[in-house]
């Protein structure tokens, strides 16, 4: 169905969107990918089990983006909500079947995420071998910072990634420790969607992911990149 500046819709579609960092320019967000298990040393406090398996994606729909410096009611439906922190690429051009030596071309920029996490349904759906979506695919599942653009942070591939909740390290890892790296993802998910412009990845969390309460705050940080700062509130009535 075309769509023009003249179309008048019965509901207004929303857009999606973060801040480019350096410009007034947003990122539309068409899609939010995640790597599930992707650093071996969260793997093993998770006891999932096989370490050398092949990377695989779930979704967060795009209006659970929260952006940076908000704050997030503690959801409904757990009582062991959890943080995740997490590089995230962003795609800035279309791509199916890449190979890795090219996947990078594919790349926009890369920002700071947090892969909010309802463990205790995520555990469920494990145990019951149902689909993840009530353990990662809620409300307010995905904050992330603004995205820088490669030119300015280059294609990441060390540097320490730490989460802290009120001012105690909880998460710390590197980016060198990245099981399946950022060109090996890219082509990997390319195999099973094309990747369009607006796409999120998010790439994986190190270990130390724990619960958080009403009133926490978090600060995630990736070594040359802007923290991402979340606060927690009390859970709707
Ligand atoms: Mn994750």
């Amino acid at each position: 169905m075309p769509v023009s500046a003249t179309t008048s819709f019965v509901v207004a579609p929303e857009v999606h969107a973060l801040p480019v960092l350096g410009s007034s320019d947003l990122f539309a967000v068409r899609r939010i990918y995640c790597v599930g298990r992707n650093y071996l040393d969260h793997i093993r406090e998770m006891k999932e089990a096989d370490e050398r398996d092949p990377p695989f994606f779930f979704q967060k729909p795009a209006d659970a983006l929260v952006q940076n410096r908000a704050s997030i009611r503690y959801p409904d439906d757990t009582q062991d909500f959890q943080y995740e922190i997490e590089l995230v690429v962003a795609i800035g051009a279309q791509g199916r079947k890449v190979s890795v030596a090219k996947a990078l071309d594919l790349v926009f920029g890369y920002g700071v995420g947090l892969d909010m996490t309802r463990r205790d349904r995520q555990r469920d759906a494990r145990d019951r071998r149902l689909p993840w979506e009530m353990g990662k695919s809620f409300d307010g599942s995905a904050p992330c910072t603004a995205i820088v653009p490669v030119a300015q942070s280059g294609h990441p591939d060390r540097g320490a990634i730490t989460l802290h909740v009120n001012g105690v390290q909880k998460q710390r890892g590197d980016l060198s420790e990245l099981i399946w790296k950022v060109p090996e993802i890219i082509a990997n998910l390319s195999m099973q969607y094309e990747l369009r412009p607006g796409d999120l990845i998010f790439t994986g969390t190190p270990a130390g992911v724990g619960p958080l309460m009403p009133g926490d705050q978090i600060v995630g940080e990736i070594a040359g990149f802007e923290q991402l700062h979340l606060q927690i509130t009390e859970p709707r009535a």
